[in-house]
């Protein structure tokens, strides 16, 4: 008698009181991205106008074309990111493969990294936000406001090689872990591991801003492993400083060890119930870059190509259509609304300036 009219209560219900969570099976959200990653390497492989001492600095062309260099685009871009196009291309989506009719881009007019990351992050472009300074952004991310919800509340994280993630996330206000440069990451525990890596990260700087990709994953990771965060960020930046370095073969050497980094990230997450079939992994850059043979090495507002980015996309709500071809153009401000979507929550309906969902993604 009880159940019965417990069932005719929740059938009495207006259809408006619970929000449909629609029919989607993602719980847990992993947004990764590698700073100024080209869409041309992604799409066609490394690029034979600059494995030489020429245009990319390379000291052993030789042995950078038996490592990257094939016959085709896609033996080229299979051997450069092998998760990518073996797993993520194939059970997931992948947009930007302008020679196939499919363009990504950023809309903040800038193509620089902060203006990237909060338009990525927030789903719109501040034209206040204009330079890389250390400013907190007045915006709020798209982490921050799922964080607000008692469902997401201590279980969002961020990591960014880049040490100006704690001001693009409005850390002190956002109220959930960031962690970026070369600071150490003390959120305990704190595991010998983890000692030894915030102590090595210091040490083995090369750059003053940034730290080497390999602390910044592998303090993602540990930190997944132990926490299991809903919402995890992860933001890499070998990509971006090896190029702007000029330095070709860094720079494809960046990618494939971020490729590497995806593939270990994903059978981790499938190999913790609390992740399996539940988690959707998003992939993209905060700008695109020049062209060949020169201007590869620069980006921002005098080099137009650059607002050019690709975004990829896999999980258990996402169709595997692969590479995405004849499509209409996805934009950088439409990943914060697709995030929110992913988790069942209308991020547009709040942020009237934030881009669209990409619906794409939305349907198995
Ligand atoms: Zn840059």
């Amino acid at each position: 008698m009880i159940i019965l009219i417990l069932a005719a209560t929740l059938l009495a219900l207006p259809s408006t009181a619970a929000p449909p969570p629609a029919a989607l099976r993602t719980r847990n959200v992993i947004v990764v991205m590698t700073d100024g990653l080209r869409w041309q390497e992604v799409f066609q492989g490394a690029d034979a106008a600059m494995m030489n001492a020429e245009h990319g600095a390379v000291g052993n062309p030789e042995a950078l074309k038996k490592q990257f260099w094939r016959e085709t685009p896609v033996e080229r871009r299979q051997a450069l990111m092998p998760f990518l196009w073996s797993t993520i291309a194939r059970q997931g989506q992948i947009f930007g493969n302008r020679e196939l009719g499919s363009d990504a881009f950023v809309t903040n007019g800038l193509n620089f990294s902060y203006p990237g990351y909060s338009e990525t992050l927030c789903g719109f472009a501040d034209p206040a936000v204009d330079s890389n300074d250390k400013i907190p952004n007045r915006n709020v991310t798209v982490f921050e406001w799922l964080h607000r919800q008692p469902a997401f509340r201590g279980k969002v994280a961020a990591f960014g090689a880049w040490d100006v993630f704690p001001f693009i996330f409005n850390a002190p206000r956002a109220g959930f872990p960031v962690n970026a440069g070369i600071e150490p990451f003390t959120v305990p525990p704190v595991s010998r591991e983890l000692a030894l890596m915030n102590r090595l990260k210091k040490e083995a700087g090369i750059w003053d801003t940034e730290a080497l990709d390999t602390f910044t994953f592998h303090t993602a990771l540990g930190y997944l492993k132990q926490h299991k965060p809903r919402l995890m960020y992860l933001s890499l930046g070998e990509t971006d400083e090896w190029a702007h370095a000029g330095k070709y073969g860094d720079y494809l050497r960046a990618a494939k060890l971020v490729d590497s980094y995806l593939q270990e990230l994903w059978q981790t997450l499938q190999s913790m119930g609390r992740y399996r079939g539940k988690t959707t992994l998003v992939f993209l850059p905060d700008h695109g870059r020049g062209g060949a043979p020169v201007e590869w090495k620069s980006h921002g507002q005098k080099v137009p190509e650059s607002k050019y980015i690709w975004m990829a996309f896999m999980g258990p709500d996402t169709a595997g259509l692969g590479e995405r071809s004849r499509v209409a153009p996805v934009t950088q401000s439409q990943i914060a609304a697709t995030v929110a979507a992913l988790l069942g929550q209308d991020y547009p309906a709040d942020v009237a300036n934030a881009g669209k969902p990409i619906t794409d993604v939305l349907r198995h």
